[in-house]
């Protein structure tokens, strides 16, 4: 083996959390290189186009109430613009059909919602340090669907407020922590609709990809592509990064950023620590999927909500094109749908918005695609407590990062920038010691 260069930083994966590490490091006069699978940068981000038009396979909306994402695109002068506001609502509750206002709909969610995330302050009064007080742990065990079945007597309210947090965790309930959705309200001092609105209303004009693309072109950083990493060597003074393909990057510090689902795949030697290891292998709870589809001719912007155990629980209207109509849809497991199958998808819809024609459909399947193995990562019961400080650990010269384990926005784009951020300060603390 014939290694030529010894960089400062390797950085394994190109999404926001690896790309801003990577910049930061290279600001500070770091030689560093990024290694990565794919063929694009962006990682869980993925501006495609499909259907017609750009549009966005995996994360895409942003807010000023995430700090880390709107200082990047100030940075860069990028715009946001907002999804179109819903005329009409489709809902399912007390098992039929509904049909009303958006704002109706609404209203009907924070009857219940806003006594739901009441304590959301209470358990975390600085969101951006989840683990700074201990009084979470007594309720780290719970489940979302727990808490939801103890407050709310079964019915139509409790129908609807069960569907808006699988809609959220993009996966099923049982085991997804009330911790991991109180400390998300927090971010927004406790407000459930400012939150929602957070979630699914401002997108960057440009899309995601321009936000990537400003990033590494401010970086000095290299990038090879199509570098499946399978090990990552640390012999205490450097650190070896192995391909699939038998490439070898060597450098004096790693930063990974893979996904939890994506981490098993890799060996480390020394091997990660016992809790690491179980972290990652227990895994979060958003596996769902999200699908584009086009309706024919068109339709005023509508929100629907369906039942909590559907295929396709969510759907919302986003653009019109040439006559028809692009809306977006989510369900919680991508496993019991195939959203590629325009009849499948059609089914969903037509549950609650009968009448309405799906012509085309797209959509990635992030669970079965081995780089991520998940979606937008939202935790289980216990993670918070056992096992976020763990992940967070460095491991000898090889540090992580990642927006499944950011203290703050986890689960968002804001949460992958925060926590490259606080890996490039790391990895720079390492690289000078002694501050020179
Ligand atoms: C469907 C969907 C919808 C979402 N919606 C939103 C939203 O609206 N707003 C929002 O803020 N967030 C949203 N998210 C979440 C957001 O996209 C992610 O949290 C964020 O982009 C993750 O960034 P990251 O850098 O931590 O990880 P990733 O983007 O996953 O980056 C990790 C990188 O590592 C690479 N990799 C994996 N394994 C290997 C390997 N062995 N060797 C080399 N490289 C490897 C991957 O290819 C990837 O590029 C959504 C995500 C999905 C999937």
């Amino acid at each position: 083996m014939t290694i030529e260069t010894t960089y400062d930083a390797v950085v394994i994966g190109a999404g926001f959390a690896g790309l801003t590490a990577a910049r930061e490091l290279t600001r500070q006069g770091a030689s560093v290189l990024i290694v990565e699978a794919r063929d694009r940068i962006g990682g869980r981000t993925w501006l495609d186009h499909r259907l017609g038009r750009d549009l966005e396979m995996g994360g895409t909306w942003v807010h000023w109430t995430q700090p880390h994402v709107w200082a990047e695109l100030t940075r860069y002068g990028l715009e946001t613009t907002p999804s179109p506001e819903p005329e009409r609502a489709f809902w399912w509750a007390d098992g039929r059909r509904h049909e009303g206002g958006a704002d109706q709909l609404l209203g009907l969610i924070g009857g219940t919602n806003q006594q739901f995330v009441r304590d959301s302050r209470k358990y975390f009064p600085e969101p951006f340090r989840p683990l700074a007080r201990d009084d979470f742990k007594a309720i780290d065990d719970v489940s979302v669907q727990e808490r939801i079945r103890e407050q709310f007597p079964a019915g139509g309210a409790r129908d609807l407020l069960e569907s808006f947090w699988a809609l959220n965790f993009n996966g099923p309930l049982d085991d997804a922590a009330l911790t991991q959705a109180l400390r998300w309200v927090a971010l927004t001092n406790g407000d459930w609709a400012v939150n929602f609105e957070a979630c699914a209303t401002y997108k960057i004009v440009g899309g995601t990809a321009a936000l990537a693309a400003a990033i590494l072109a401010e970086s000095g950083a290299g990038i090879e592509y199509g570098f499946t990493v399978e090990s990552v060597s640390d012999n205490a003074e450097v650190v070896d990064v192995r391909s699939t393909d038998g490439r070898t990057v060597r450098a004096r510090t790693a930063i990974v950023t893979l996904p939890l689902h994506s981490l098993a795949a890799v060996e480390f030697q020394p091997p990660l620590p016992a809790a690491k290891a179980a972290g990652a292998s227990l895994g979060q709870v958003s596996k769902g999927a999200k699908v584009w589809l086009r309706l024919r001719g068109v339709h005023a912007p509508f929100v629907a909500l369906g039942g909590a155990d559907w295929p396709l629980n969510f759907f919302q209207v986003e653009y019109a094109l040439d006559g028809d109509t692009i809306a977006v849809g989510f369900g919680p497991d991508a496993a019991r749908i195939d959203a590629e199958d325009l009849a499948a998808v059609q089914a969903q819809l037509a549950r609650l918005v009968p009448g309405a024609e799906v012509v085309a459909v797209a959509s990635h399947n992030w669970v079965d695609d081995p780089l991520s193995g998940e979606t937008w990562p939202m935790h289980r019961t216990g993670f918070l407590s056992t096992h976020l400080a763990a992940m967070q650990a460095a491991h000898g010269l090889v540090l992580f990062a990642g927006s499944d384990i950011a203290n703050g926005w986890c689960g968002f784009i804001d949460g992958a920038i925060e926590s490259g951020m606080g890996a490039a300060r790391d990895a720079a603390a390492l690289l000078s010691p002694h501050g020179s």
